[in-house]
């Protein structure tokens, strides 16, 4: 199993250009930009809580709106009022849960003192509307700790590709964190390139005669 997680990691390092197309911008491990290019781990947070049942198009006018008025910096953001974000918020859905979850983990954050104690597993999780994607993508990309984040198109792929049914997001974490090179960098075109795959083919019924990975794998096969 080991060589195919390899196989992928050359195949979306080679793929490099589609994955830009599908918002994933191939960088330095340690780069924010991977997220289509944001430029800072307080937009990847916000970023995080505002996609929840969004387009990802809004969520990033959204972003470049508040960075160019300062509101991507928490202490910022936590003094606003919540109508100011409402009005910027405007084409979020559910935008006023939303600016009540940014709110709170800003404050949560300035409580804490620094955002890297925010990079603790179950801190995010115990944040209202943080699940366990959210928390390991916000951990992976702001944080650049090696969590890999569970998806839907990761347990659709993955399920795939090795021809054996992964019953829920948490057993893609498993696989992948028990398989895959240890590496923030590996993380990260990993996880770009498995929801790549999901954004592009892997539909539910799956493009496979176009698709990246159909030389390895076994759903054409069969
Ligand atoms: S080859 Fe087909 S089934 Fe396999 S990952 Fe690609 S789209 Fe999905």
């Amino acid at each position: 199993m080991r060589e195919s997680f390899e196989l992928m990691l050359d195949i979306f390092l080679k793929e490099k250009e589609l994955l830009r197309k599908k918002g994933w911008i191939v960088s330095s491990p340690y780069s924010y930009e991977w997220w289509d290019g944001l430029k800072s781990a307080e937009e990847i947070i916000i970023s995080a809580i505002l996609v929840q049942m969004s387009r990802w198009e809004n969520v990033k006018r959204v972003i470049q709106s508040m960075r160019e008025v300062g509101l991507t910096n928490f202490e910022k953001l936590y003094m606003t009022s919540d109508e100011e974000l409402y009005s910027l918020f405007k084409s979020i859905n559910f935008y006023r849960t939303k600016v009540k979850r940014l709110k709170y983990l800003a404050k949560i954050t300035i409580d804490l003192g620094s955002l890297e104690k925010l990079y603790d597993r179950d801190i995010l999780l115990s944040i209202d509307g943080v699940g366990e994607e959210t928390a390991d993508s916000i951990l992976l990309f702001a944080g650049h700790k090696l969590h890999f984040p569970p998806s839907e198109y990761g347990k659709r792929v993955l399920s795939r590709l090795f021809g054996r049914e992964l019953n829920n997001k948490r057993e893609v974490k498993t696989m992948v964190e028990n398989n895959l090179r240890k590496g923030i960098f590996e993380y990260k075109l990993f996880h770009a390139g498995i929801v790549t795959v999901g954004r592009a083919f892997c539909f539910k019924e799956p493009k496979c005669d176009n698709c990246i990975l159909k030389d390895i794998c076994n759903y054409t096969m069969k």
